[in-house]
């Protein structure tokens, strides 16, 4: 049987499969390759000690209170996947087909890489009472507390975290003011015009948005800004971007890219043979975009695990070229994101931002590239597969919101 030949080494040993890092990405991992059929020895390994857990309710329901925690709904016992959690991989030796870990050496036939990403820390601040970042269970608990007291808090950096957080702040009464060194929300990831709807949102819940404004220092009790003003701060949270955890990969000959990202082909493989990356930690090249994309959400951390797990299975490369997607809850909105905006020519509104509920499109030459949907999760649904299709689409039935977007195709 295909099935038993791939799940063994040339001398009739099932091969072992170990997985790094226990969040989205390596928890698919491993689940995909169960339903893949791939039978031999599967283990998953996490620095956190705690059950494998998903990110995104973190700073939503988790934060509020509303959660207790946001664990995976997984069998691994029953799966037969063994977990080592708490345990810190601290190196590659790739020629050995070996891994370093404070427990001793682990061996491996085919190892994936799934370490995701760490937040990067705002200079300075570390070791500073009352900073906190949010990126696990942890930070999410410490940050309950500073919620409950309802205390002032400095939110350094409006990008996803920033806004998502603010919204948790404000619904449980502190008093939030936004540092944001850039001029808009969201600088980094859209444009000028369809980011200043958003800054609005920030005003309406009652958070002071500084935009402009950048951070000199940070003391206990106050972040200094370089124009002089002092922002009052029984606590901040700095959401300033995250960087992808793979310093442990350092002299091991896995490439890495400048921005610290596993550089994995189209098929998620690394430079070293029998070694995938999957999630946060890696880029890859999209021929469906012509450039290296380093893919920071959470549908990306479940589908790349999938043409991992099925190559893993049968030993057929997948190649890996999605639309990336990704949502976001704040201020009372679904907003959410599908393709890739860069180089299109043409931005259409479908509704007024003023609006509760309206939706963007971008276009590259008449065909559909990128989706960006507030309150409209129809436009979504029917705008990614467009996208997915390449689809042509007539601009002025697309401009008009009450014209369903697939009937916009020309
Ligand atoms: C607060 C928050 C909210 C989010 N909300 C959304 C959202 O609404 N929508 C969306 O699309 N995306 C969201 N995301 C992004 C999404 O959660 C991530 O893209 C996803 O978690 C990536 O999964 P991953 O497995 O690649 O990485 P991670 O989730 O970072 O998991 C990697 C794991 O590897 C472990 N690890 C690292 N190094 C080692 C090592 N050397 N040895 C052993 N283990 C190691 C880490 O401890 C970690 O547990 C959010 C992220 C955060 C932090």
């Amino acid at each position: 049987m295909s099935e038993q030949r791939w799940d063994r080494t040339a001398g009739e040993r099932p091969r072992r499969v170990v997985v790094v890092g226990a969040g989205m990405a390596g928890v698919q991992t491993a689940v995909a390759l169960r339903e893949q059929g791939f039978a031999g020895p599967v283990t998953l390994i996490g620095a956190e000690p705690h059950q494998p857990y998903d990110r995104p309710p973190l700073s939503k329901a988790v934060l509020l209170g509303k959660a207790e925690d946001s664990a995976f709904d997984v069998d691994f016992e029953a799966l037969d996947i063994t977990l080592r959690l708490g345990l810190d991989v601290t190196g590659l030796r790739a020629a050995a087909h070996e891994l370093d870990t404070p427990e001793g050496p682990v061996p491996y036939d085919v190892l994936v890489l799934a370490t995701g990403a760490e937040p990067l820390v705002l200079p300075g601040s570390e070791g500073v009472p009352g900073v906190h970042l949010l990126r696990t269970l942890d930070d999410a608990e410490r940050l309950r507390p500073v919620l409950e007291r309802q205390h002032d808090v400095v939110v350094v950096g409006a990008g996803w975290i920033g806004a998502e957080f603010t919204t948790a702040a404000r619904a449980a009464g502190c008093a939030v003011t936004v540092v944001e060194a850039a001029g808009r929300p969201l600088a980094g990831t859209l444009p000028a015009e369809v980011a200043a709807p958003m800054a609005a949102w920030y005003a309406e819940s009652g958070a002071a948005l500084l935009t402009g404004a950048r951070v000199a220092r940070v003391e206990p009790g106050a972040v200094h800004l370089t124009d002089g003003r002092a922002v009052p701060a029984g606590a901040v949270i700095v959401g300033i971007g995250a960087r992808p955890a793979t310093g442990w990969l350092a002299g091991s000959g896995i490439a890495l890219g400048p921005d610290g990202s596993v550089t994995a082909d189209s098929s998620l493989r690394t430079s070293l043979p029998d070694v995938y990356a999957v999630g946060d930690c890696a880029s890859f090249p999209s021929a469906r975009y012509g450039e290296r994309l380093l893919v920071h959400h959470w549908d990306n951390a479940l589908q790349g695990p999938r043409a991992v797990a099925a190559a893993v299975a049968d030993g057929l490369p997948r190649t890996y070229d999605p639309v990336p997607y990704f949502w976001s809850e704040q201020f009372g909105r679904f907003v959410q994101y599908a393709g890739h905006h860069a180089g299109a020519d043409t931005l259409l509104w479908r509704g007024d931002p003023a609006e509760a509920a309206w939706t963007v499109c971008w276009l590259r030459a008449g065909v559909l590239v990128a989706v960006l949907a507030v309150g409209r999760p129809r436009d979504l649904a029917q705008g990614r597969k467009l996208v997915e299709a390449g689809a042509r689409i007539d601009p002025v039935r697309a401009a008009d919101p009450s014209v369903p977007l697939r009937s916009a195709v020309l």
